[in-house]
């Protein structure tokens, strides 16, 4: 499976990074391209499986997926690749290369930083003295 592949390294990549910022990620942005394209629903779930009780536990990932582009062999003008129709928007030529096709890729990586105290004082007294 594709996608438990993706979710390893994906889980590898952002717990070194955790370890680095010393903070708890929160979400991660993924983007990959037609021929890498992963499944979301799937990765969601390999994710959640192996990242079960690591610092990762919990993180919400969004994929984005990038088209095909294509660049038209008559005027250069580089195009979102429609499979359906296959020639270029602006000349209407239908002679064209596909452009390198996008790889997966970690995008970034949302944390949240570590504040122990903050909750747990609010709205408590430290000076509970009562007459
Ligand atoms: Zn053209």
């Amino acid at each position: 499976m594709h996608e438990l592949t993706v979710a390893q390294s994906l889980l590898a990549a952002i717990s070194a990074e955790a370890e680095t910022q010393k903070a708890r990620p929160v979400s991660a942005k993924i983007s990959c391209g037609t021929f890498s394209a992963v499944n979301d629903e799937l990765l969601d779930s390999a994710f959640q499986a192996i990242s079960e009780g690591t610092v990762c536990e919990g993180m919400k990932l969004k994929v984005e997926h990038k088209l095909m582009q294509g660049r038209c062999g008559n005027c250069r003008q580089i195009f979102v690749m429609d499979l359906r129709r296959p020639e270029c928007p602006k000349c209407g030529g239908g002679d064209y290369e596909l452009l390198p096709d996008e790889p997966l890729v970690l995008e970034e990586i949302e944390f949240k930083m570590e504040q122990p105290d903050v909750q747990k004082s609010k709205g408590r007294q430290k000076n509970s003295h009562r007459k």
